[in-house]
Protein backbone atom coordinates (compact mmCIF):
# COMPACT_ATOMS: atom_id res chain seq x y z
CA UNK A 1 0.00 0.00 0.00
CA UNK A 2 1.17 3.24 -0.93
CA UNK A 3 1.83 5.96 2.09
CA UNK A 4 -0.11 8.43 1.04
CA UNK A 5 -0.96 11.75 3.21
CA UNK A 6 -3.34 14.73 2.10
CA UNK A 7 -2.98 18.06 3.90
CA UNK A 8 -3.66 21.62 3.35
CA UNK A 9 -1.02 23.62 4.14
CA UNK A 10 1.75 25.90 1.99
CA UNK A 11 4.25 23.66 0.64
CA UNK A 12 7.41 25.89 1.12
CA UNK A 13 6.98 25.66 4.90
CA UNK A 14 7.08 21.76 4.72
CA UNK A 15 10.43 20.03 5.93
CA UNK A 16 10.42 17.03 3.78
CA UNK A 17 13.02 15.48 1.36
CA UNK A 18 11.67 17.12 -1.82
CA UNK A 19 8.98 19.35 -2.48
CA UNK A 20 7.50 19.49 -6.14
CA UNK A 21 7.51 22.79 -7.93
CA UNK A 22 4.84 22.90 -10.41
CA UNK A 23 6.73 25.27 -12.62
CA UNK A 24 6.55 26.76 -16.51
CA UNK A 25 9.11 25.31 -19.19
CA UNK A 26 11.77 28.43 -18.53
CA UNK A 27 11.75 27.27 -15.00
CA UNK A 28 12.77 31.07 -14.25
CA UNK A 29 9.61 31.33 -11.57
CA UNK A 30 6.82 32.66 -12.31
CA UNK A 31 3.32 32.89 -9.66
CA UNK A 32 1.63 30.81 -8.20
CA UNK A 33 3.02 28.01 -6.22
CA UNK A 34 6.43 28.57 -8.48
CA UNK A 35 6.63 32.37 -7.03
CA UNK A 36 6.61 30.86 -3.26
CA UNK A 37 8.80 28.06 -3.88
CA UNK A 38 11.39 30.99 -5.41
CA UNK A 39 10.59 33.95 -3.00
CA UNK A 40 10.92 31.37 0.29
CA UNK A 41 14.33 29.42 -1.50
CA UNK A 42 16.21 32.49 -2.35
CA UNK A 43 18.08 34.01 -5.53
CA UNK A 44 20.34 31.11 -4.96
CA UNK A 45 17.30 29.21 -6.78
CA UNK A 46 17.16 30.95 -9.90
CA UNK A 47 21.01 30.75 -10.53
CA UNK A 48 20.47 26.77 -9.86
CA UNK A 49 17.53 26.74 -12.70
CA UNK A 50 19.17 28.62 -15.46
CA UNK A 51 21.66 26.39 -15.34
CA UNK A 52 19.20 23.40 -16.01
CA UNK A 53 18.60 25.18 -19.36
CA UNK A 54 14.58 24.59 -19.11
CA UNK A 55 12.26 21.34 -18.86
CA UNK A 56 9.92 20.21 -21.33
CA UNK A 57 6.13 19.68 -20.17
CA UNK A 58 5.90 16.24 -18.70
CA UNK A 59 9.79 16.37 -17.49
CA UNK A 60 11.27 17.03 -14.46
CA UNK A 61 14.79 18.08 -13.09
CA UNK A 62 16.12 18.78 -9.25
CA UNK A 63 17.88 21.42 -7.32
CA UNK A 64 18.56 21.80 -3.98
CA UNK A 65 16.20 23.40 -1.72
CA UNK A 66 18.70 26.36 -0.47
CA UNK A 67 16.93 28.48 2.48
CA UNK A 68 14.03 25.94 2.01
CA UNK A 69 13.26 23.26 5.07
CA UNK A 70 13.24 20.69 2.30
CA UNK A 71 16.07 18.93 1.03
CA UNK A 72 15.50 19.22 -2.65
CA UNK A 73 13.07 20.87 -5.17
CA UNK A 74 11.61 18.62 -7.75
CA UNK A 75 10.90 20.75 -11.03
CA UNK A 76 8.01 19.64 -13.49
CA UNK A 77 6.04 21.48 -16.02
CA UNK A 78 2.45 20.45 -16.20
CA UNK A 79 0.11 20.61 -18.93
CA UNK A 80 -1.50 23.57 -19.59
CA UNK A 81 -5.07 22.94 -20.25
CA UNK A 82 -6.58 23.13 -23.82
CA UNK A 83 -10.18 21.27 -23.57
CA UNK A 84 -8.15 17.98 -22.92
CA UNK A 85 -7.33 18.13 -26.56
CA UNK A 86 -3.32 18.14 -26.12
CA UNK A 87 -2.78 14.98 -24.24
CA UNK A 88 -3.03 16.81 -20.98
CA UNK A 89 -3.95 13.53 -19.20
CA UNK A 90 -0.46 11.60 -20.24
CA UNK A 91 1.72 15.31 -19.79
CA UNK A 92 -0.02 15.22 -16.64
CA UNK A 93 0.57 11.36 -15.27
CA UNK A 94 4.11 12.25 -16.46
CA UNK A 95 4.73 15.37 -14.16
CA UNK A 96 4.03 12.90 -11.11
CA UNK A 97 5.91 10.01 -12.41
CA UNK A 98 8.97 11.58 -13.66
CA UNK A 99 8.95 13.76 -10.35
CA UNK A 100 8.67 10.41 -8.48
CA UNK A 101 11.84 8.95 -10.42
CA UNK A 102 13.63 11.86 -9.30
CA UNK A 103 12.96 11.87 -5.83
CA UNK A 104 14.17 7.64 -6.13
CA UNK A 105 17.35 9.02 -7.87
CA UNK A 106 18.18 11.24 -5.18
CA UNK A 107 17.00 8.73 -2.60
CA UNK A 108 14.40 10.69 -1.01
CA UNK A 109 11.93 9.35 1.07
CA UNK A 110 9.20 11.99 1.21
CA UNK A 111 8.19 14.41 -1.14
CA UNK A 112 5.27 16.75 -1.11
CA UNK A 113 3.11 17.76 -4.39
CA UNK A 114 1.24 20.58 -5.04
CA UNK A 115 -1.84 20.02 -7.27
CA UNK A 116 -0.18 20.47 -10.47
CA UNK A 117 -1.73 22.67 -13.41
CA UNK A 118 -4.86 23.25 -11.30
CA UNK A 119 -4.17 26.87 -10.96
CA UNK A 120 -3.10 29.46 -13.31
CA UNK A 121 -2.85 26.49 -16.28
CA UNK A 122 -6.71 25.65 -15.93
CA UNK A 123 -6.52 21.87 -15.91
CA UNK A 124 -9.94 20.86 -14.18
CA UNK A 125 -9.84 19.85 -10.58
CA UNK A 126 -11.30 16.53 -10.64
CA UNK A 127 -9.47 14.42 -13.66
CA UNK A 128 -6.49 16.17 -12.01
CA UNK A 129 -6.93 14.81 -9.41
CA UNK A 130 -7.60 11.67 -10.12
CA UNK A 131 -4.44 11.72 -12.27
CA UNK A 132 -2.09 12.53 -9.39
CA UNK A 133 -3.86 9.75 -6.68
CA UNK A 134 -3.55 6.96 -9.51
CA UNK A 135 -0.32 7.54 -10.95
CA UNK A 136 1.48 8.36 -7.43
CA UNK A 137 -0.26 5.04 -6.02
CA UNK A 138 1.34 3.15 -9.25
CA UNK A 139 4.95 4.86 -9.07
CA UNK A 140 5.61 5.99 -5.46
CA UNK A 141 6.71 2.25 -4.25
CA UNK A 142 8.38 2.88 -0.87
CA UNK A 143 8.54 6.72 -0.74
CA UNK A 144 5.85 9.00 1.75
CA UNK A 145 3.59 11.38 -0.68
CA UNK A 146 2.13 14.13 0.98
CA UNK A 147 -0.63 15.96 -1.44
CA UNK A 148 -0.02 19.35 -0.80
CA UNK A 149 -4.09 21.28 -0.94
CA UNK A 150 -2.92 25.10 -0.41
CA UNK A 151 -7.12 25.95 -0.37
CA UNK A 152 -10.12 24.18 1.10
CA UNK A 153 -11.53 23.22 -2.43
CA UNK A 154 -8.92 21.39 -3.59
CA UNK A 155 -8.70 19.75 -0.27
CA UNK A 156 -12.12 18.84 0.19
CA UNK A 157 -11.62 16.99 -3.49
CA UNK A 158 -8.59 14.85 -2.80
CA UNK A 159 -9.88 13.26 0.60
CA UNK A 160 -13.12 12.89 -1.32
CA UNK A 161 -11.38 10.71 -4.51
CA UNK A 162 -8.54 9.26 -2.28
CA UNK A 163 -10.93 6.48 -1.03
CA UNK A 164 -11.83 5.48 -4.57
CA UNK A 165 -8.36 4.53 -5.19
P1 LIG B 1 -0.07 25.67 -12.51
O1 LIG B 1 0.50 26.76 -13.36
O2 LIG B 1 0.63 24.34 -12.69
O3 LIG B 1 -1.56 25.57 -12.61
P2 LIG B 1 -0.29 27.10 -9.93
O4 LIG B 1 0.83 27.48 -9.02
O5 LIG B 1 -1.05 28.21 -10.59
O6 LIG B 1 0.34 26.08 -11.00
O7 LIG B 1 -1.33 26.22 -9.13
C1 LIG B 1 -1.14 24.87 -8.79
C2 LIG B 1 -1.72 24.64 -7.40
O8 LIG B 1 -0.80 25.11 -6.42
C3 LIG B 1 -3.05 25.37 -7.13
O9 LIG B 1 -3.91 24.48 -6.41
C4 LIG B 1 -2.61 26.52 -6.22
O10 LIG B 1 -3.65 26.93 -5.33
C5 LIG B 1 -1.52 25.82 -5.43
N1 LIG B 1 -0.59 26.68 -4.68
C6 LIG B 1 -0.30 27.99 -4.82
N2 LIG B 1 0.60 28.39 -3.89
C7 LIG B 1 0.89 27.29 -3.14
C8 LIG B 1 1.72 27.02 -2.01
N3 LIG B 1 2.48 27.98 -1.46
N4 LIG B 1 1.75 25.76 -1.50
C9 LIG B 1 1.00 24.78 -2.04
N5 LIG B 1 0.21 24.95 -3.11
C10 LIG B 1 0.14 26.19 -3.65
Amino acid sequence: MTNISIIQDDITTLKVDAIVNAANSSLRGGGGVDGAIHRAAGSELDLACQKLGGCPTGQAKTTPGFNLPAKYVIHTVGPIWHAGHQHEAELLAACYQNSLREAQQHHCQSIAFPAISTGIYGYPLTPATKIALQTVQKFAGDIHVIFVCFDEKTFTVYQQLLPEL
